[in-house]
């Protein structure tokens, strides 16, 4: 299919005179013939079915400067006017190369297949281009939204004060709850009229937020980006299953308290990044009622629980948090990015409305017009929550939690042949879809298996066999396996755990051949 190409210097002339010439108007979706789309998407369509059909191997394991050498003599001044070359060279630059999460081999970090029908949801709100920031941009894509918000918030259990709103993800997720317990707290400071006014008061450098030390790292970025600091962050003892010890937190708020600080928020994890541990929520909530501190749960991995009714115990309490989060996009089998923000009171989400006389004034609010923007830090915003939406429209939330509940089956059972293998050294029981180990042998001291550890996981990556992650657990380097893909075999799983042993004694050991008995 060619495009025609332009004459540059007929383009650089201005001429009040110039007719537009239609082949290039062709490619504007909806403004022309919808064939050329079906067109396209045919290619499109081909092009995906020849990767996916293709990919033997979660990775081709190239580095970065190997790949970047096809990207040399790359000129984006230079048009290749044909879709078909262009998708080609697509094939080479990046779709031959990519780390293909579909693979059952790939099992590294938070990144999961995704329903084909959520795929066609993208590409239904992506052709329709809405924007979901206002009403008069989107019409049913915010009603939409707000029933999956209202259903979000029926399955957290919280009552009809609650709301929220869709969002990028976890990280976005954190910084609103850590935006909102700031800007509640300046709310209640004497002599000052609110951060969202006046910025921070005085005391904001005496602002303290909790959370264990094994949360996620975009709470120190969040805390940084809401001029807090990451000093504003204080760490909080874990018991020894990982999960944040309520007695501890009360004991470090007391202390930050007595010295004159001033803590205005906990997160608790559902789920943490590298072990899927859940924090007490309950108890914990009592220790922010006590000390009034904003509660946020951060369940970008976790939240999957929430339709899965026998593990609903880990949730208890969950329903007194301030605020609470969900990545759809990590546990929930959706396209990224696809993630929610809920909070308990609604009227804490007018602390991120402005009104804008263009877009969103204070009249049209008051007609009861429905501008999701009034409750977003985002403007013009993607309607990401169409893809969660055609799931739970076609599949439903159970067969979700179903999908889930195989995958903690499925580790439950890696985990145990993992057990019976003296050389593997893992973490903690998983409780959701992760194991943290590491590969260790009496002949070897911490340096050295610090580094068989590491190079395993290069080894993996580099021959395309596996990608697996890596972390550090008291300092020490673990490797990480992520379960998300519910069609991942145990014994191909099992495999890669052969391979990882056999090539630990390889390398450090000097046992050539070691046999799996
Ligand atoms: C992944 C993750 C985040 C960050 O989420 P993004 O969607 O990547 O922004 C936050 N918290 C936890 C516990 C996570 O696992």
């Amino acid at each position: 299919m060619r495009i025609k190409k332009l004459d540059p210097i007929s383009v650089s002339k201005p001429s009040h005179h110039k007719r537009i010439d239609h082949s290039y108007v062709m490619d504007l979706f909806g403004c022309s013939k919808f064939g050329y789309y079906e067109q396209v998407n045919q290619k499109g369509i081909h092009t995906l079915k020849q990767v996916t059909e293709s990919c033997r191997q979660p990775t081709t394991g190239i580095y970065p400067d190997e790949l970047k050498k096809k990207f040399e003599h790359i000129s984006l001044d230079h048009p290749l006017y044909d879709i078909d070359d262009a998708l080609q060279e697509l094939q080479e630059l990046y779709l031959k190369d990519t780390t293909y999460y579909h693979h059952p081999d790939y099992i590294s970090h938070l990144n999961c297949p995704i329903m084909n029908v959520s795929l066609l949801a993208e590409q239904i709100a992506t052709a329709m281009n809405t924007a979901v920031e206002t009403w008069d941009q989107s019409a049913g894509a915010t009603f939409i939204e707000e029933k999956v918000i209202q259903w979000l918030i029926q399955q957290v259990g919280y009552k009809t004060k609650a709301d929220g709103v869709f969002t990028t993800g976890g990280t976005q997720n954190n910084l609103m709850g850590l935006l909102l317990a700031r800007d509640r707290q300046g709310l209640c400071e004497m002599g000052h009229q609110g951060n969202t006014f006046a910025g921070l008061s005085a005391n904001a450098h005496k602002y303290r937020i909790f959370c264990s030390e094994h949360s996620h790292f975009s709470i120190q970025k969040s805390a940084a980006l809401l001029g807090l600091g990451y000093q504003s962050v204080c760490p909080v003892a874990c018991d020894q299953n990982l999960r944040m010890d309520p007695i501890a937190l009360e004991n470090e708020i007391k202390k930050a308290d007595a010295s004159g600080l001033i803590p205005i928020a906990v997160i608790t994890t559902l789920g943490t990044t590298d072990y899927g541990t859940i924090d007490p929520i309950d108890s914990i909530a009592d220790v922010c009622e006590r000390y009034k501190c904003w509660l946020h749960v951060d369940g970008a991995y976790g939240g999957i629980l929430l339709v899965m009714p026998s593990y609903r115990y880990h949730l208890r309490g969950i329903e007194r948090a301030d605020s609470v989060s969900v990545d759809f996009h990590k546990s929930f089998f959706q396209p990224v990015c696809c993630s929610a923000f809920a909070v308990k009171d609604k009227n804490m989400l007018s602390l991120l409305t402005y009104h804008a006389d263009y877009l969103n004034p204070l009249s049209q609010k008051l007609q009861g017009t429905p501008d999701l923007i009034n409750k977003s830090i985002q403007t013009t915003r993607r309607f990401d929550a169409l893809k969660i939406w055609l799931s739970l429209r076609t599949v439903g939330a159970q067969a979700l939690g179903h999908m889930f509940e195989q995958l903690i089956y499925t580790t439950k059972q890696v985990y145990q042949y993992m057990e019976s293998i003296d050389v593997l050294e893992i973490v903690i029981e998983p409780v959701l879809s992760t194991i943290v180990f590491r590969f260790v042998h009496p002949k070897c001291n911490l340096e050295q298996l610090d580094h068989c550890n590491q190079s395993i996981r290069k080894h993996l990556a580099r021959t395309g066999r596996a990608v697996i992650a890596g972390t550090k657990f008291q300092n020490k380097s673990y490797l990480k396996f992520t379960l998300l893909n519910p069609e991942t075999k145990v014994a191909s799983i099992c495999d890669i755990v052969d391979e990882i042993v056999a090539y630990g004694y390889q390398e450090y050991c000097n046992v050539k051949n070691y046999q799996f008995t």
